[in-house]
């Protein structure tokens, strides 16, 4: 991959020259404050902007947050997120510009001095950045190349995109992965070229459906599959159990029957919760108890993975030299059905194992949890990329940085 060495050569310098970045400032902000609750996003941006600071660039960052459909909404500003960069970069002068592509932030790149930083608002407050469509796509990405000299690949939460500040603006552009997308990159290589053994995954959050490519190759992968969260309930269905009001997802009852099968056939180890947290309701303050995980009542859902699957899963972590975790094994945002999250962080923080901890909740569930995030081997800033570099397939916001 291009690296911003390459690009340096290729610009001569990086001194007075517009370098966009496209960054990952997708971070989880308070419903009632606004105030950015987990900055590890912002943070992992960092290094990037700091170097390109450092050699005198005028840095123009783009990013997106949230899922505005096209058209500018306040709610959607990347206001909060520029206030907290602004707190990480003393001494650097942090704007943000009124819009993407407009007069406010042609004007802002152009008032723009040597080692100076500005973000554009929200790139998905234009239609063009998602578009399906090539040419609405390419000509927003015009827009986006008219305000820049090179361009910085770094947001690896979005590399699997092909979108408008990903893919097409990279090849109107000289252009370079940064450190970030380096970082991630050469972390999921480590996981899917030569992984020490035995390597174990841990697979939570929601839905099943959304991590059926990922469970599929790591069939054929790793040692041991550990499965938690919401996803659990359609395989402890698919085992003949009834999982009451919990989440399931029926349609997924033959394909996850067809997993079972293959990790017997191949060896793989698939460990489940042998108890759960049920609740009468989805809250905090709901009724709940620990059940076995083959009796959970008709009235309750489950909520967490129990007490004595929590130690299962540790003791199946405990020798391993590898793991992959993405999805929290409950509801961890309210504090009775957190445990089975805590419990797996704790055992990747006791392992000597290479941990990568993948998916924007994970990652935010470790840190709110109030884990150090040096217990982890990685904690990658990218969700779905993760998982799609794992599943194999072709990552669009990669290719394009390879020529
Ligand atoms: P990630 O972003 O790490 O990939 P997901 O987005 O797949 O993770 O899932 C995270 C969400 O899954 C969390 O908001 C969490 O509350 C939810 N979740 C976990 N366990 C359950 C459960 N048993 N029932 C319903 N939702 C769950
Ligand atoms: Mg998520």
């Amino acid at each position: 991959m291009r690296t911003i060495d390459d690009l340096t050569t290729e610009l001569g310098s990086l001194s007075g020259k517009r370098i966009l970045v496209r960054s990952d400032l997708n971070v989880p902000l308070d419903k009632e404050t606004g105030a950015v609750t987990d900055d590890g996003r912002i943070r992992a941006s960092l290094p990037t902007w700091q170097r390109l600071l450092d050699a005198g660039a005028k840095v123009v960052v783009v990013a997106h947050l949230g899922r505005p459909k096209g058209v500018p909404e306040e709610k959607y500003s990347l206001a909060p997120a520029v206030e907290r960069a602004k707190e990480l970069l003393p001494g650097v002068n942090v704007t943000l510009a009124a819009d993407t592509v407009g007069e406010s932030a042609r004007a802002a790149v152009a008032a723009l001095g040597d080692g100076e930083l500005l973000v554009l608002e929200n790139l998905r407050f234009n239609a063009g950045e998602t578009s399906k469509d090539e040419a609405e796509r390419g000509a927003f990405a015009d827009e986006l190349a008219a305000l820049s000299d090179g361009y910085v690949s770094d947001g690896f939460g979005v590399v699997h995109r092909k979108q408008a500040s990903v893919y097409d603006v990279a090849q109107k552009l000289p252009h370079a992965a940064g450190g970030l997308v380096l970082a991630e990159v050469e972390v999921l290589k480590r996981l899917t070229e030569t992984p020490q053994r035995p390597y174990a995954v841990v697979l939570g959050g929601s839905k099943v459906s959304d991590k059926l490519g990922v469970i599929d190759n790591l069939l054929n992968t790793a040692d041991r599959l550990l499965i938690g969260g919401g996803m659990v309930f359609t395989f402890l269905k698919a085992q003949g159990h009834e999982v009451g009001k919990s989440l399931l997802e029926e349609d997924q009852l033959d394909t996850v029957r067809g997993y079972i099968e293959r990790a017997k056939e191949r060896g793989v180890e698939l460990v489940l919760p042998v108890d759960v947290v049920a609740a009468a309701a989805f809250a905090a303050d709901a009724e709940h108890d620990v059940v076995a995980a083959d009796a959970i009542p008709a009235d309750r859902l489950g909520l967490d993975i129990g007490p004595e699957s929590g130690k299962l899963f540790a003791a199946k972590l405990a020798d391993c030299q590898t793991v992959f975790w993405n999805g929290p094994m409950g509801v961890f945002e309210m504090e009775p059905y957190s445990h089975g999250t805590r419990a797996v962080a704790q055992a990747l923080v006791d392992s000597d194992a290479f941990s990568v901890v993948g998916g924007g909740d994970s990652a935010a569930a470790v840190r709110t949890l109030g884990f150090d995030e040096k217990g982890f081997g990685h904690i990658s800033t990218g969700g779905g990329a993760s998982l799609e570099f794992l599943e194999g397939k072709t990552l669009p916001g990669l290719t394009v940085l390879e020529s």
